[in-house]
């Protein structure tokens, strides 16, 4: 070993010690005669002096510059008085060098290490990225998951759960994105899916009953990308056999319990489950921030006769919905500021936002200050109660197809409980359960909110027959606006999984083509089972704090899905190609 100690470790203790160190010289200063070298590794920084004294350490120190490697022997003494650093952790102490060796030399990098970061760009971060994770911010972040993971396991191993690897080379898993395709060699034509979770594997394992099965598993969807989102990212998956759902919500919830307890002192009570109904009505989303207590109301039945056809119009239609937010203290906000808004529930669809300002109620209409309140001068005071308007207040308006009026008032209301700073509490968990088992595409058919594997909480007879209406024993856990984890208890019945995929439109020969060994496995005795899947990436990036999830892993993608360090993805070269049996059609590439 070369060092006997590590540069952030080094403290009072220590002094009169001689130790070694190995690390990269983090900021070097010539006082004029005496060479400060700041030395990093991946434990902090500590200071070194060399003086005069010791000509070859000194020549060593004079040669090196940021970023080099060394190995330094020295003595650790106090630092002089007045020269103290309490904002180090090693500020007390120094190290006087007395040997130093060169061990690696350095380019100057491309951006500085041991200065103001602000400006650096993320593209020349994610090229360098080895540099990158040098900054101990970075460092920091990744030995974060590191416990977190190491704790995870622990938690699970004493509950009984075995860590099982499922193959990465497989066959599409339905989850609802593209599948990443990897071509055979040996079977020319024909391609791997690269699993988009290790779903039906670990539905598998349970027929084989293992019991209690999980896997930090690598998961890769080819979507186009949002902030939070990764081609290839991490799910700690898990999946149980002969327990109810809410069983499988208190382990798992204990899981994340015990983490926020031990690495950020944060307590959680236990988790409030809001059915996926009262989520949509309330906060218009089904992954409600309650941080922000602000709640929708509706008020369409109030508006079914108004003259004004903005609100009429959605009031009459079976899709149509009219929801009102009250926002406490609102009335104040400037005019610039609800135009502001009113251009952020365009981005969702919205053709406008009516409000309100409640100046005076008991002034009547006087006290309303609002360029829609002469069209609903009959129904305003009762509408004004009925959402809880006090003086003083704000009310927004969403009036449009149910589905515009959540995505664009479900926003709105963290977007204004943010900008007026009406968080309650800085955590706010809790599990939405009884989401519907499908919902309907553009085109008229069903798709499931889940996956096709999930187990309605009806009847195989009742689900054929109106799906619509049929809901699932499904659970989301939701962190703070962020959906962080999901699963449900799964088909284990035959029939119910073929009425399911029939419900899908998924033909009696493609399921299967595509599923045989699933249905197959349900002809063999499965035991009833079910699970959920934390998404690992976004869970550390709440804990941390962190801007996105791409800050706490390692080697992330960009948004366009590439490897800025690797270049991946890359051409191949025609021998390779011609061996998987694919030729490029460049015709469609050149029109790219
Ligand atoms: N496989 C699901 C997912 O990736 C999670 C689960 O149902 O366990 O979202």
């Amino acid at each position: 070993m070369m060092r006997t100690h590590y540069c952030g470790e080094l403290n009072e203790k220590h002094i009169d010690q001689t130790i070694t160190l190995a690390g990269w010289v983090h900021r070097r200063r010539d006082h004029g005669g005496v060479i400060f070298l700041d030395m990093r590794d991946r434990d902090g920084l500590v200071q070194v002096v060399i003086d005069p004294d010791t000509p070859e350490a000194f020549a060593m120190a004079d040669k090196s510059r940021s970023e080099f490697v060394l190995k330094i022997t020295g003595r650790v003494r106090n630092r002089y008085q007045g020269t103290e650093n309490p904002n180090m952790p090693t500020g007390m102490i120094e190290v006087l060098g007395k040997d130093i060796e060169i061990l690696a030399e350095s380019e100057t990098p491309p951006f500085p290490l041991n200065d103001d970061f602000s400006n650096v760009g993320e593209e020349v971060r994610l090229k360098y990225r080895f540099l990158d994770m040098r900054r101990p911010e970075m460092l920091e972040r990744m030995r974060f998951r590191s416990k977190v993971t190491s704790k995870i396991r622990t938690y699970l191993d004493t509950n009984g759960f075995l860590d099982v690897e499922t193959p990465v080379l497989t066959r599409a898993t339905p989850e609802g994105a593209r599948d990443y395709l990897v071509p055979s060699r040996t079977q020319p034509g024909s391609f791997f899916a690269l699993p988009q979770s290790p779903q039906l594997f670990k539905q598998l394992l349970m027929v084989s009953g293992f019991d209690r099965y999980y896997q930090i598993a690598k998961c890769f969807r080819d979507e186009d990308l949002r902030a939070d989102r990764q081609p290839e990212f991490t799910q700690i998956d898990i999946e149980t056999s002969f327990l109810s759902d809410e069983d499988i919500m208190q382990i798992t919830e204990g899981m994340i319990r015990e983490l926020f307890d031990e690495l950020l002192g944060v307590k959680f009570t236990p988790l409030q489950r809001m059915t996926y109904a009262d989520a949509m009505r309330d906060f218009a989303s089904d992954k409600p921030d309650m941080r922000i207590p602000m709640k929708l109301v509706d008020v369409a039945d109030l508006m079914q006769n108004v003259e004004f056809k903005v609100f009429a119009g959605p009031a009459k239609d079976p899709k149509g919905r009219i929801a009102a937010l009250c926002v406490p203290g609102g009335a104040s906000m400037p005019r610039s500021q609800i135009d502001e808004y009113t251009k952020f529930v365009g981005i969702y669809g919205a053709k406008g936002l009516a409000y309100i300002k409640v100046n005076d109620l008991a002034a009547g209409i006087e006290g309303l200050q609002s360029p829609i309140v002469k069209f609903i001068e009959p129904i305003v005071m009762e509408l004004l109660q009925r959402v809880g308007a006090k003086n003083g207040d704000l009310v927004f308006f969403g009036a449009d197809k149910a589905k515009i009026v959540n995505d664009a008032l479900g926003a709105l209301r963290v977007r204004v409980g943010h900008d007026l700073k009406l968080s309650t509490c800085e955590w706010a968990p809790l599990w939405v359960v009884d989401f519907p088992m499908f919902e309907e595409t553009d085109d008229g058919h069903w798709t499931s909110v889940h996956h096709p594997f999930t187990m309605p909480k009806c009847d195989v007879a009742t689900l054929t027959s109106n799906p619509g209406a049929a809901l699932s024993v499904a659970y989301d856990f939701v962190l703070n606006g962020t959906e962080i984890g999901g699963g449900s208890l799964r088909i284990y019945n035959l029939e119910m999984q073929k009425a399911v995929f029939e419900a899908l439109g998924i033909s009696e020969e493609e399921a299967n083509e595509k599923f045989a060994f699933l249905l197959d496995a349900l002809k063999y005795g499965a035991p009833p089972h079910g699970g959920l899947a934390f998404g690992l990436d976004r869970l550390i990036m709440l804990m941390t704090g962190a801007a996105s999830i791409r800050d706490v892993i390692a080697f992330p993608k960009t948004k366009s899905a590439e490897c800025l360090m690797t270049h991946a993805p890359a051409p191949v070269d025609a021998k390779q190609l011609r061996e998987l049996g694919i030729r490029i059609r460049e015709k469609e590439k050149a029109a790219e």
